[in-house]
């Protein structure tokens, strides 16, 4: 009983921050650095997520094999990110503005069409929807109740949202789409995470209660990497990019990561 309702609870208030993230594009209310410390915390929490709540738990469920999952989950995210270049979370000409060096524009990514790029966001959030479906599992199976590791998945799902909504959103509205459409393209977008969250337990029907282990062990340990590669395609460019305010992005994302860290040691 305890799983659907947290599921729903969650779900819906990542729904609705995706929402307001496209509501009011970030990139508009923070300035430069604001958006840059915003997303290395963010982060800081997915990274602490992979290494804290989600690696230790798939081990303890499905053994150390079950680590090369999370191999195929951070290449498949790579992967997506390479073809549908959806995970630029900053307008580039504004990025670009900001920086004045010209070299940094040929090294964006091509221009993005906000079709492939909503495409790529899709199925970035239907992983997700998965990961937050397989973390309240995982946790309920093996302590009878929700705990920290779903708390911890969920908190960094929450946080990470708000910054995708405002790619779709601000690249559709760059692009001339009325914005009644960019935000009904927002909303279905946010609706991916009940989505995936939903396929989860349709797979996970399909199979007997040993299997079902395996598999909530397999599909936690990779949406661990997706979570690293998430992570890491959000502060690499940082080095490359934003040699400033170097000390309050790494604060942000060492506060992000310690969170993540603290809240691990609840369970
Ligand atoms: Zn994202
Ligand atoms: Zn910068």
């Amino acid at each position: 009983m305890v799983i659907p309702v947290t599921l729903t609870a969650y779900c819906a208030l990542i729904v609705a921050v995706s929402l307001l993230g496209g509501l009011a594009p970030l990139a508009l209310v923070l300035s430069h650095t604001r958006l840059q410390v915003y997303l290395s915390f963010a982060a800081g929490t997915m990274l602490g997520a992979a290494f804290f709540h989600m690696l230790p738990e798939a081990v303890a469920m499905g053994g150390p094999d079950t680590v090369k999952w999370a191999s195929l989950g951070l290449l498949a995210l790579f992967l997506l990110e390479r073809f549908f270049a959806y995970h630029q979370h900053e307008p580039a000409e504004v990025a670009h503005h900001h920086h004045g060096h010209d070299e940094a524009g040929e090294h964006l990514a091509p221009a993005l069409s906000w079709g492939t790029a909503t495409f790529g966001l899709a199925v970035h959030s239907l992983i997700g929807g998965v990961a937050l479906a397989t973390a309240v599992v995982a946790d309920a199976k093996e302590q009878g109740r929700v705990g920290g590791m779903a708390w911890g998945v969920f908190l960094a799902t929450v946080l990470h949202k708000p910054a995708d909504a405002m790619t779709v959103v601000s690249l559709m509205l760059r692009a001339g789409v009325a914005p009644r459409l960019a935000h009904l393209v927002n909303l279905g977008f946010a609706l991916m995470i009940p989505v995936g969250a939903g396929l989860f337990f349709v797979g996970v029907d399909r199979l007997g209660p040993s299997n079902a282990e395996s598999l909530t062990a397999a599909a936690l340990s990779f949406s661990a990497g997706t979570f690293l590669c998430i992570s890491l395609s959000d502060l690499l460019p940082e080095l490359q990019f934003h040699a400033h305010d170097r000390l309050k992005l790494s604060v942000a994302l060492l506060a992000g990561f310690l969170l993540m860290a603290a809240t691990s040691t609840l369970e």
